[in-house]
Order: structure tokens, then sequence, then C-alpha cells
């Protein structure tokens, strides 16, 4: 269905970006990668589905990196089709004990970057009648939690974001929608889990249960491979014109 199309998917070496990058190079795109840590065996997963398949190393917190790489996906495919912001990282404390830079870092990388990313995509994607932007946002950009105030308040600004994305391209070939998961057992939902352990001096398991019970009625994991799945499906024609969504893939987390 993506054959001939290129995604750039941002925090794409581990997780959830890795998980959506695999079900786009799955329905034929070209897939760029980003993120940090091991690059090879990433790669090699996503060349493994039949694509070609290239990285950039923009640390999503620089805008300067940020524009270094939208150019480098253009010079390398012709045109990013499909952008996922996707990059995201997590601190955990109360607001008076919140170190400042970790504010900072946080707006950066999960709210300034899909901002910088979108900028430079559009034109590109308005030139050709098609484009799919597609940010990784939260459950916690719909609520909150405590002792998350940075990162529920750049996952409030990605839907906002979201929703102008998709306003100010409503009458063209090019979508925008936020996908909101709940947990997703990935490295930075398992740092939470093992503090929850250390904390309470339980094992990963009744902390892993505790986690859950928390939030999610489903008891479940949401799984990278269903939040690819939803991805394909805003690429897919039946996306056309689902625009400006906040889609919650959440076990019922919001349904409470
Ligand atoms: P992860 O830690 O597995 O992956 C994060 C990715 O972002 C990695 O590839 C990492 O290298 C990359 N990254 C981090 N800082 C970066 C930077 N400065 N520049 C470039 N890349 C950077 O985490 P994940 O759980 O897969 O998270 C992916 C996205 O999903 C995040 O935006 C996160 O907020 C969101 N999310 C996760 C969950 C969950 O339960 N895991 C739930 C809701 C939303």
């Amino acid at each position: 269905m993506l054959k001939g199309k290129t995604a750039l998917v941002t925090g794409s070496t581990s997780g959830i970006g890795l998980g959506i990058a695999k079900a786009l190079a799955a329905q034929g795109a070209n897939i760029v990668l980003n993120g940090f840590g091991d690059v090879d065996g990433p790669r090699a997963e996503v060349a493994a589905l039949g694509v070609a398949v290239d990285y950039h190393g923009a640390d999503m917190s620089q805008p300067a990196d940020i524009a270094d790489m939208m150019s480098y996906a253009a010079s390398r495919f012709g045109r990013v089709d499909i952008l996922v912001n996707n990059a995201g990282i997590q601190h955990v404390a109360r607001i008076e004990n919140f170190a400042p830079e970790r504010w900072d870092a946080i707006i950066a990388i999960n709210l300034s970057s899909a901002f910088h990313a979108t900028r430079l995509a559009l034109r590109p994607m308005q030139a050709a009648g098609w484009g799919r932007i597609i940010n990784v946002a939260s459950i916690h950009g719909l609520v909150a939690s405590s002792e998350k105030a940075a990162y529920v308040a750049a996952k409030h600004g990605v839907v906002g974001l979201t929703k102008v994305t998709a306003l100010e391209n409503a009458t063209t070939g090019i979508t925008c929608n936020a996908i909101c998961p709940g947990w997703v057992l990935t490295p930075l939902v398992q740092k939470q889990v093992d503090a929850k352990a250390a904390a309470l001096g339980i094992s990963n398991e009744q902390a892993t249960k505790l986690l859950l019970g928390e939030k999610e009625p489903s008891m479940q994991f949401t799984t990278a491979e269903e939040l690819g799945a939803l991805a394909v499906f805003f690429c897919s024609p039946a996306g056309n014109n689902v625009r400006g969504v906040a889609w919650n893939m959440d076990g019922g987390w919001t349904a409470q």
C-alpha cells in the first residue's frame, strides 16, 4: 500500500517508534530511522522487510539537527511523505522538585521537535498534494497524572499542534493525527516499573500489576505492533478524511 513512499520516524531505534517503522515498512514504505543507542539492530529488522532503510542521528532537542535530518531524508529519498513524530523522554518528580533542565529537555524533545519537523515537512507534502503526519502523543495528552508535569504539558501541546496542523491542511491530501497510547512496555516504561519495584521493595511482576492496576482497566499493555497498525490505518485511503483526532489505545484508561 505504501510502496514508493518514504516515512521518517523519529526515535525509532527502540520501542514504539521501531514498531511503527516496521509496520510502515511492511506496507512497502522506505524508512528513515532516527534515535540513539544501537542502530544496526533496528536497521536490520526494518531492512528484512524488503525496503530501503537509512538513518540520521539528529538530537531531537536541537532544531539545527532536525533541519539537517529533514534535508538528508529529502536528498536520500526525494521527499518525506510520512512523518512520525515519536521521539520522547520522561522524568518523574513533583513540581516543587522538578529540575528546570529536565522540564526544558522534555518540552524540547517531546513537543518542540514535532513542531520543527512538521514545519519543514509541510511544503514538500503540499507540493506533492499528499502527506501523513502522525504525532505519538500519549494518554497524557488527554488526562494528567501526578509527578509528570513536563510530560503532560508537552503531550497536551502535541495534541493541540496536531489539531492546528490538521486544520491548516484540511482542504489538501495532507492529514495529521495523534496516537495516544496508555502503557506500552518499552524501555521508557520499564524504568518506571523498576523504580516502583525498588521504592516499594516488591518484585518486577508485582510492580507491573500495580502500575497497570492504577490506570488501565484491561490490565494489559498496548503493543508497538498494535500502534503500528493504527499508523498504517492513518496512511491508508480509509484515513483520507480522518483529520486532527487524538486516538487513544489505552485499555480503557480514559473511559473511566
Ligand atoms: P523508548 O525509550 O523505547 O524510545 C524512545 C526513542 O526516542 C528511542 O529511539 C530514543 O533513542 C529516542 N530519543 C530519545 N531522546 C532523543 C533525542 N534527544 N533525539 C533523538 N531521539 C531521541 O520509548 P517509547 O516508550 O517507545 O516512547 C516513544 C514515544 O511514545 C514517546 O514520545 C513517548 O512519550 C510515547 N509514549 C510511550 C508510552 C509508553 O507507555 N511506553 C505511552 C504513551 C506514549
